[in-house]
């Protein structure tokens, strides 16, 4: 995609941004431990905060394609997602929520704090036994008066134990299937809130994931994001974490790319540098067509976000589905490319490739993208995933 000059000068300035990290980015992967919040002062220092936010809230007013160009590249060059969790938490899904709620209250009391990173605002959905299937969440809020009460218990949150706000799916008062499902903010000092830090994954390492608890917990009404009844426009927000994992998708297959090249270029076998074996070229020409066209998926759906903010579900869904299930297998290929060395922690490779395949769920496993894609490619069928009670 042709980038404007603006464009290729931030993009010259996410890489220097994420080449500062390279290095450490080694240690925090094998300690699973980082200091987030130096990491994100620094990305808020080097001016990555709130990039689709308003400016009005102190955000930088730009769009969903400055958003990705600095995803992917930051990523490209430091070879970690932490280093991406700064940009997430000040424009990601939960601020974009915040951004496309009705509700002036909640965006006065919290949207400039978050888009400037002073609060960072994690996104809450899953619950132990409701992942791909939002329309049955079990987290309640229950109406007291001018507030509601929550209750229950979410995990695999990213970021919790170190962001201040989360922004909460719940169901509101019973009202069952999707028209019951809105979205509050809950401050992590709120009497009733509760952290303890997840299970450990294999990829993504560092970047803290935890269990949120919610016993009792009062929230009022410049808490509400959005209401029952209003569950396409709650998902319209959710499409900005889908288009972070296209970012991801693409700088993790650039930095495999980038690693491989230049190693079959330095080993030499059988008298030859590697690269000049037919099945090594021809295996990276497949590799950067596969990139390409993931580039080209990724910044359509970018382009084509409303009001340059909020990415359109058919766009972001296929470039998300296209990137998911292709970089791992870019990833793979990289590896034999490498040989020994490659599946060596001497090398970036399998840090991406882990990295790779932990992401391939998360935002949305493939099939429940596909369910999603059908119906935007066919309006007049419906695609009913909730199996048919025995009773009718
Ligand atoms: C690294 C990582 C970070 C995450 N961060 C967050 C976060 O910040 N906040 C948050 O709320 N959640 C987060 N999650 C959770 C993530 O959103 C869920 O893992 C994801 O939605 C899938 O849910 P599940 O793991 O429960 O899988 P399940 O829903 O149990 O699905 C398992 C498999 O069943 C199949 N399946 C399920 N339903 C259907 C269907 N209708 N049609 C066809 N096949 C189907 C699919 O193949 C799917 O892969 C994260 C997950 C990971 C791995």
């Amino acid at each position: 995609m042709q980038l404007t000059a603006e464009q290729e000068e931030w993009k010259r300035r996410a890489h220097e941004a994420g080449t500062e990290f390279r290095e450490a980015s080694e240690q925090w992967d094998r300690e699973d431990k980082v200091d987030y919040a130096a990491v994100a002062k620094r990305f808020g220092e080097l001016g990555f905060f709130g990039i689709t936010a308003p400016r009005e809230y102190g955000g930088q007013g730009l769009t969903c394609v400055e958003y990705l160009i600095a995803m992917s590249e930051i990523l490209r060059a430091s070879g970690s997602w932490i280093c991406c969790e700064p940009l997430f938490a000040t424009s990601g899904p939960g601020p974009s929520m915040l951004m496309l709620s009705q509700n002036e209250a909640v965006r006065e009391k919290y949207l400039r704090d978050v888009v400037t990173g002073k609060l960072g605002c994690a996104i809450a959905l899953t619950e132990p036994d409701h992942g791909s299937d939002l329309t049955h969440l079990e987290v309640s809020a229950t109406s007291d008066g001018d507030g509601w009460i929550i209750n229950g218990h979410k995990n695999y949150v990213t970021g919790a134990m170190h962001n201040e706000l989360y922004a909460i799916f719940v169901r509101f008062d019973g009202i069952p299937g999707p028209r019951g499902i809105g979205a509050v903010v809950v401050h992590k000092d709120t009497p009733g809130f509760s952290m303890i830090k997840g299970p450990e994954f294999i990829g993504v390492r560092g970047i803290p994931h935890g269990d949120v608890f919610l016993d009792n917990v009062r929230v009022g009404p410049d808490d509400l994001i959005v209401g029952p009844g209003q569950f396409a426009n709650l998902m319209q927000a959710f499409n900005m974490e889908r288009l972070h994992n296209c970012g991801a998708s693409l700088g993790l297959m650039m930095a495999a790319f980038d690693e491989t090249s230049e190693h079959v270029q330095q080993r030499h076998q059988f008298g030859r540098p590697v690269i000049e074996f037919q099945s090594v070229y021809h295996a990276l020409v497949d590799i950067s067509i596969t990139i390409d066209a993931h580039r080209l998926l990724a910044f359509e759906a970018a382009r084509g976000a409303i009001d340059g903010r909020y990415p359109q579900m058919e766009a972001v869904s296929k470039a998300k589905l296209f990137g998911g299930t292709n970089v791992p297998l870019v990833t793979m290929k990289c590896l034999e490319l490498m040989g020994g060395v490659g599946v060596t922690y001497d090398r970036l490779t399998q840090r991406l490739h882990r990295d790779a395949v932990t992401n391939v769920v998360a935002g949305g496993a493939p099939s429940v993208l596909r369910n999603s894609i059908a119906s935007q490619i066919f309006p007049g069928i419906k695609f009913p995933q909730t199996k048919p009670r025995a009773d009718k």
